[in-house]
């Protein structure tokens, strides 16, 4: 049956079928709990290859499971079947209409997307999912999503006008509202569709009464299908009964939306409360001022943020409500409202855009960070979108805390208060037995008790898995009935996304922890003290949440960027390294070809460490991985020629001008064919004389000692860097020392996953700088700057490494540090930050330098350079770099002006773009350097 299932739907579908083990692994999990191998994905690339995948599912009776960004955290974007992925091809707007104010789009397009269409319009699509990055309209219509702004903008049901849908059989229908006569001229047009819509009237007309009490009480009623608009009162609107049927009932084509006027002006005031109780007590006395948002969050929360940056901007309190309002005077009254509640400690209004980004930033985070609570224990979804009418909010949190102690679960609670719908990861315990049991018996005790207090265990995530057996306790069986008649109305054959909202399969059963299953005894080389030693939960780190499928904002992940496919994102990669773990889908372990083709494309730019909320430091897992994987096998040449490059360098240095005329030679092509470099690459010239054999030779300063990491890339091919750092240490009043012996930070080995000899070359290393100790280390070149600084202590974990790694300054750090004035440029720059210390310092130094140098500095968006060491050079990553380049680096180096220096610290970042714009860009101690040449020098630090 596979067989020819999957043979049909390739003979059917011309936008690809994939069935391989890597792609079923990539797609077995989404941000939920729950883990389900499909049989096969299918990445349909236009209409008729929907209608003809679904036609191909229907001959062999196949279960289809739509999916867009795969960011649900119920279970309901993960299937046994087929799964059709529309956001890879199926995923354009089709028509903007500004004065009707409505868009059709294809369902796989994505929410960004969308409004970045819209925007010039000064319109918006109001539901705004924190996942606005990467999830996609069809997603948001299956689960009904919405976001902080649903109180001014509802739910995506309130924005859907008509919808594409196409039942399991092959009927197709343009469903949205209908008044009696155009349904019942619908109807009398009798075929399929005529049979469907008079089989949903019917169910309205005998439900009628069950409908009005039991279906759309309040806002924030995701759970279960919405059957209130099928009412007569709501004009028997088809299109918005299917918005939240999570996939069950038809496969959405495309949607008709309306856009809202995007409000001119926007402020954030916060508001601060002695605790959460006291917040969500306040909320119904502050909604009443009619705020866009209402949003709450508690300490917790706050305690869990990595980059604390806004926190000292909330006012005081223990929890804060942000109330977004487009006037002075909606917050004047929100201040006199919130002065009359319990609890009220004061407020603090941002007006300035940066000053609200950085605190919405706390908000948003939120979701992603509370998926690790204080100390490093796992949080899990389940129930983590209940919702109640928002004047019971503050029972239903006292009740809810009580319930927590009761099962001794922790997390940190945050959420859309002002709609009642409340936000908690909890520390459930899936790795053992007693703790899935408890996690079945607390979902039945929450459902209950949101049940008491008039609310829906799901507010906007949907049900999945994780709630559609508890809808019995919130429902009576007379509304479940009308629900389950429903589903068969459109699938009576139950094939669309089975076991979801009607007929559901347990929230206990295909958990992916599970103490069932023994995960493969994977000795590792790295220690992950953060995952308990354990590589298997460093790979489950991952929960789904998609950041690193965003198209802009951070760097991670390029190579996503680049290419769109699951595979080449973080949250595909670590899937696979979790599944490699498990041995079942993707057996061979550490030998596992389809995880090293997954990170075959990682540029192990470290930025997922930072971006990604949890930390998936997928860099140091691919190093890991290349290490284990060809041991005692031959590996990729690229390995030998770039690995070894501090090795070779060295042997080069002997005749640096004959090495040249090789490589520069007529056999150039053959060397970087034996090399495995592509042929568009230039090889890089070795300097006549190395910064080394240069510093050497000169006479020893004076003043404070700092020690000069001399990097392989800047000794050997650009020592004017070294060169221009030291003439800028020494006007500040350094005295620069080099290392006693020539030494490598180990990265190339690292990166080539050669982490024995990564081990040595370091250990030997540590040794050398232990030798002169107190004294700080200036790095000039990031990428071993911050290997230094982390891989060095992570990978070889003694006292000595640690000890090293805590005197690792870069340039800039040092320099502010010790309260440097450079001397004042009249410079313009733009500067290409390197994604390894985007990843580690940040560059909050680097600006203030470059501010205290009177220089007028614009960073490049946040990107990656794509030539990331030996990557870019690699033969068959060569268009994958210069794509990656071309997302943010390139275009605005382009775009700069003669007259605008372009900065770059990373030997990669400057090779890139001096290879593919034909621009020299300087490291920041030549910039500095130069103003040191022509101005007075000022220092401060002592000798
Ligand atoms: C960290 C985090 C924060 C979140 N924040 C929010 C939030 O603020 N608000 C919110 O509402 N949700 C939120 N979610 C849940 C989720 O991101 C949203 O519901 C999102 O809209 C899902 O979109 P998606 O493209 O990822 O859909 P998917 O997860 O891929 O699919 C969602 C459902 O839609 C169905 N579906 C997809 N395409 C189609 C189609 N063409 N036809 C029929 N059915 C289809 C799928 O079968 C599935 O049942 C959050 C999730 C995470 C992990
Ligand atoms: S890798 Fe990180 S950002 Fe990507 S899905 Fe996983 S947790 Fe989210
Ligand atoms: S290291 Fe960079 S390329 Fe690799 S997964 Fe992380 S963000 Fe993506």
């Amino acid at each position: 049956m596979s067989t020819e299932l999957i043979d049909d739907l390739r003979g059917s579908v011309r936008g690809g079928v994939a069935a391989d083990a890597g792609t079923l692994a990539l797609y077995s999990a989404d941000a939920s709990n729950y883990r389900r191998i499909p049989r096969v994905v299918v990445f349909p690339r236009d209409r008729d290859d929907v209608i003809a995948a679904v036609a191909a599912c229907r001959r062999h009776s196949a279960p289809i499971t739509c999916r867009g960004g795969g960011t649900s955290t119920s279970g309901q974007a993960v299937g046994n079947g087929v799964v059709l992925d529309f956001s890879r091809h199926y995923n354009k707007v089709l028509d903007v209409d500004p004065h009707a104010m409505t868009a059709v789009v294809q369902p796989g397009v994505v929410l960004d997307e969308l409004q970045a269409a819209v925007a010039g319009h000064g319109l918006v699509f109001g539901p705004d999912p924190s996942t606005h990055g990467r999830c996609t309209i069809g997603g948001m219509i299956g689960n009904n999503a919405c976001g902080s702004h649903s109180l001014a903008w509802g739910k995506t049901s309130d924005n859907v006008l008509s919808l594409e849908v196409m039942t399991y059989d092959g009927t197709i229908m343009t469903v949205g509202p209908a008044t009696r006569a155009e349904l019942d001229a619908a109807i009398a047009r009798g075929g399929e569709s005529g049979r469907i819509l008079a089989a949903v009237r019917d169910l309205a007309l005998d439900g009628l009464g069950t409908i009005r009490t039991e279906f759309g009480r309040f806002p924030r009623q995701v759970s279960g299908y919405s059957l209130e608009h099928l009412l007569p009162e709501n004009r028997f609107d088809l299109a918005r009964a299917l918005v939240g049927t999570e996939g069950t009932c038809v496969v959405v084509l495309s949607a008709t939306l309306r856009l809202v006027t995007r409000p001119r002006q926007r402020q954030l005031l916060v508001l601060g409360y002695s605790g959460t109780f006291a917040a969500a007590d306040a909320v119904p006395a502050l909604v009443a001022c009619e705020p866009m948002t209402l949003e709450g969050l508690d300490r917790a929360l706050t305690r869990m943020v990595t980059r604390p940056a806004a926190l000292d901007r909330l006012p005081g309190g223990d929890a804060w409500l942000f109330a977004e309002i487009d006037s002075p005077a909606a917050a004047e009254s929100l201040v006199a409202a919130a002065s009359a509640t319990a609890g009220f400690r004061g407020w603090h209004l941002a007006t300035d855009p940066v000053d609200q980004r950085a605190l919405w930033s706390i908000r948003e985070d939120g979701a992603g960070l509370a998926t690790r609570l204080p100390g490093g224990a796992e949080a899990w979804p389940g129930w983590e979108d209940a919702a109640v009418p928002p004047e019971n909010l503050g029972a239903y949190l006292r009740e809810f805390t009580e319930l927590l102690a009761r099962y001794s679960l922790r997390g940190a609670t945050y959420g859309h208060f002002g709609e009642g719908c409340l936000h908690v990861r909890l520390s459930f315990d899936f790795g053992t037995t007693r703790g899935t049991t408890e996690f079945r018996r607390f979902l039945g005790d929450a459902a209950r008790l949101v049940a008491a207090h008039g609310g829906s265990p799901s507010g906007e995530h949907g049900d999945g898995q994780a709630r559609s057996d508890l809808l019995g306790l919130v429902y009576s069986e007379q509304a479940m009935t009308l629900m389950a008649r429903f589903k068969r109305i459109w699938d009576p054959d139950g094939l669309l996304n089975p076991g979801m909202v009607v007929d559901a399969r347990p929230s206990d059963q295909d958990l992916r922890v599970s103490p069932s299953r023994v995960p493969l005894p994977l000795p590792t080389v790295f220690g992950y003290p953060e995952d308990d030693g354990d590589f298997t939960k460093a790979a489950r780190r991952c929960v789904g949440v998609g950041k690193c499928r965003n198209m802009s904002g951070s760097v991670m992940c390029p190579s996503y960027r680049v290419t769109g496919d699951e595979r080449d994102s973080t949250r595909g990669r670590a899937r696979l390294l979790y599944e490699m773990t498990q041995g079942e889908v993707i057996t061979g372990g550490w030998r596992s070809a389809e995880v090293r083709d997954a990170l075959d494309l990682c540029l192990s730019c470290k930025a997922c460490a930072t971006d990604c909320p949890v930390g998936v430091d997928m860099a140091t897992y691919k190093s890991e991985f290349l290490h284990h994987h060809y041991r005692r096998r031959p590996r990729p040449m690229s390995h030998y020629s770039m690995g070894w490059l501090p090795l070779w360098s060295r042997l080069a240095a002997g005749a640096p001008r004959l090495v040249n005329a090789v490589t520069q030679s007529a056999a150039a092509p053959a060397i970087k064919r034996l090399g495995g470099i592509a042929p568009q690459r230039a090889l890089p010239r070795f300097a006549t004389r190395t910064f080394l054999q240069w510093f050497r030779a000169r006479p020893a300063g004076s003043g404070r000692p700092v020690l000069l990491w001399v990097d392989t890339f800047n000794n050997h091919f650009t020592p004017h860097v070294l060169r221009a750092g030291v003439e800028v240490l020494e006007s500040a009043g350094f005295r620069v020392i080099v290392p006693p012996a020539t030494r490598c930070c180990g990265l190339t080995w690292l990166t080539t996953g050669q982490l024995g000899t990564a081990r040595r070359v370091m250990t030997r290393t540590v040794r050398t700088l232990d030798r002169v100790p107190d004294v700080p280390i200036v790095g000039m070149e990031p990428s071993c700057t911050v290997a230094l600084h982390t891989d060095v202590p992570r990978l070889l974990g003694t006292p000595a490494a640690h000890r090293t790694a805590g005197r690792v300054r870069t340039f800039a750090q040092l320099l502010v540090e010790h309260g440097y004035q450079p001397p004042v440029l009249a410079a313009k720059s733009i500067s290409q930050t390197h994604c390894h210390q985007h990843a580690d310092t940040g560059t909050a130094a680097d600006a203030e330098l470059l501010g205290r140098a009177g220089v007028d500095n614009t960073a490049i968006p946040a990107s990656c350079c794509g030539l990331a060491g030996n990557f870019g050079f690699e033969r068959e990553h060569y268009q994958v770099s210069v794509a990656a380049a071309e997302q943010a680096t390139l275009p605005a180096v382009r775009a700069a002006g003669d007259d605008t220096a372009v900065l770059a610290d990373g030997f990669s970042c400057r090779t890139q773009i001096a290879q593919l714009t034909g621009r020299s860009a300087l490291h920041l101690a030549e910039l500095l350097a130069q103003g040191v040449q022509n101005g007075e020098t000022r220092h401060s630090p002592s000798g």
